[in-house]
């Protein structure tokens, strides 16, 4: 066993975080990193590769962690790591770092330095889809307020791990796979749909997504209550997706070990075709040790491993199955016991409540239906963690689209809804202040102030809060009590609007 550390480390750590920034761009490179890494950088061990599994196992393995304690070395060396733990001191030894004993070296090693970068990869891939702008004004004015809503009516951790796609699209009744924990209450599976039947009415489909919402569409993916390996034809939908859209989709799959060659074949198709990042859902120990054992570090490289594993510091959302769950709460306070010894207090305060992550249009294929959805704490009205705004059935492809472009039409004004009378989101506790009001949820505080005119935002304020006026009715008494020009009143209006602190039109259960 060969633990190379010390000055190559440090030319070779260098030219490797450059070789995978340069990668990010050029798939046929990244290609060949994951699969043939010596051709690359003359050597089958990445630094990178293997500091991610050495966190993954940190989180993921009980053993792991308590052997690192005990004996750092021999643990890394027995789990098949090539790396000196003591080089990445600062992920693990949370006793050195209470104590004030890790040096700013500690802190800036080469291993280090490769995590930081591969997690900076994995954030700019979410920002790039959370920042994507749809070329439909009302879809994307719509969106952008339910990604506002969520920054204040979500844990901050988990709104702000939200990339809120604009559709997916579920290629199957129901999900094979059965986690207790499941965010979204997958249904039991009945069956994948048939790419030979569905296959023109699905292509309508995708072409009217791109023609309705532009570019953004190409954000598209392919899962939601279903797991995408359960269709025999999944690829050929990646395919299409990307022919018909742009981009060809990010994969998150709850079985890499079902049938292991296709696993490795999709990532390889996905990478070839412009994918940056996969995931795999790790659902037990055995899982996680058999997909390790399976797939070499580099080979997972741009791989995410999302540990749902028992004995894993993955906090699991209350929402779906999980909800108020005896299971969920032992698996909570597990965590909490295991965390108090290596994460940071933010971390510990982790509390997510959905696993939705698209705002836009759920489609299920099976079923032909469309669903309008937003993310959102989960709770009696919405124990999936997600609003549905509305659902719509369809026959083929050409009416899957009418019926995007009715939701698109009655959903998302794009000025306030003179019929309407306006109010604050029911999680929202409303209070007058001196100059100005602010609303409160047990995540955040929302402060609308105006120094200058204390007493105009107040009344805004109280008005919202009667819930019984709309825009018109306030912008006329704004202008009786204070001589407020309609324009400006409206625009106080549609900013708080837009903040995403007034209810939308009513939603139905998810
Ligand atoms: S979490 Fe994913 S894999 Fe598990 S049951 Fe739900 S949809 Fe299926």
């Amino acid at each position: 066993m060969e633990i190379d550390v010390g000055a190559r480390e440090t030319i070779s750590a260098h030219r490797e975080l450059q070789v995978i920034e340069a990668s990010l761009e050029d798939h046929e490179l990244r290609l060949r990193l994951i699969t043939d890494p010596k051709s690359v950088l003359g050597t089958e061990r990445l630094l990178t590769a293997e500091v991610k599994r050495f966190a993954e196992l940190l989180i993921g393995n009980p053993i792991f962690r308590k052997g690192l304690q005990e004996n750092p070395r021999a643990t890394t060396e027995a789990f098949g790591l090539r790396l000196d733990p003591l080089q990445v001191r600062a992920m693990w030894d949370g006793q050195a770092l209470r104590e004030g004993r890790l040096t700013d070296a500690d802190l800036q090693r080469d291993g280090i330095r490769c995590l930081n970068a591969f997690n900076e990869l994995k954030r700019a891939f979410a920002g790039r889809m959370l920042s994507a702008v749809s070329s439909n004004v009302a879809f994307d004015a719509w969106r952008r307020r339910q990604i506002a809503r969520c920054r204040t009516e979500v844990d901050p951790a988990n709104a702000s791990a939200i990339v809120h796609a604009p559709a997916t699209f579920e290629l199957a009744s129901g999900c094979s796979v059965g986690c207790w924990f499941c965010g979204v209450s997958a249904e039991k599976y009945r069956g994948a749909v048939s790419y030979a039947a569905i296959r023109d009415d699905w292509l309508a489909a995708l072409a009217g997504l791109r023609d309705e919402l532009g570019p953004i569409a190409s954000k598209a993916f392919l899962y939601w209550g279903t797991e995408p390996l359960d269709n025999p034809d999944y690829e050929k939908y990646c395919l299409d997706l990307k022919a018909v859209c742009g981009e060809f989709p990010q994969t998150t799959t709850a079985i890499p070990l079902r049938d292991v060659e296709r696993t490795w074949e999709v990532i390889k198709l996905s990478t070839r075709e412009g994918c940056q990042i996969n995931r795999f859902s790790i659902l037990t120990p055995r899982v996680l040790h058999d997909t390790l054992a399976h797939f070499t570090p580099a080979q997972l490289l741009f791989v995410e491993l999302v540990l749902h594993n028992r004995g894993s510091l993955m906090v699991k959302a209350d929402a779906g199955r999980a909800r108020n769950s005896k299971r969920l709460r032992e698996d909570r306070e597990f965590v909490a016991v295991e965390l108090g010894e290596y994460a940071s207090p933010a971390l510990q305060a982790a509390r997510p409540s959905t696993i939705a992550c698209v705002s836009g249009f759920l489609i299920n294929l099976a079923h032909k239906e469309i669903r309008l959805i937003s993310p959102c704490s989960a709770s009696d009205e919405h124990p999936d963690g997600y609003i549905v705004f509305e659902r719509a059935a369809f026959a083929d492809g050409r009416e899957a689209v009418a019926r995007l472009r009715e939701l698109i039409a009655r959903h998302m004004p794009t000025q306030l809804d003179a019929a309407t009378a306006l109010s604050f989101r029911g999680d929202l506790r409303y209070a007058a202040e001196d100059d100005g009001f602010v609303l409160r949820n047990e995540f955040d505080t929302i402060a609308i102030r105006n120094k200058a005119h204390p007493a105009l935002m107040q009344r805004i304020g109280h008005l919202i809060h009667e819930g019984l006026w709309n825009a018109d009715a306030i912008s006329a008494a704004l202008g009786g009590e204070f001589g407020v020009a309609d324009a400006q009143a409206r625009g106080l209006l549609n900013l708080l609007f837009d903040k995403g602190v007034l209810r939308e039109r009513a939603a139905t259960s998810s």
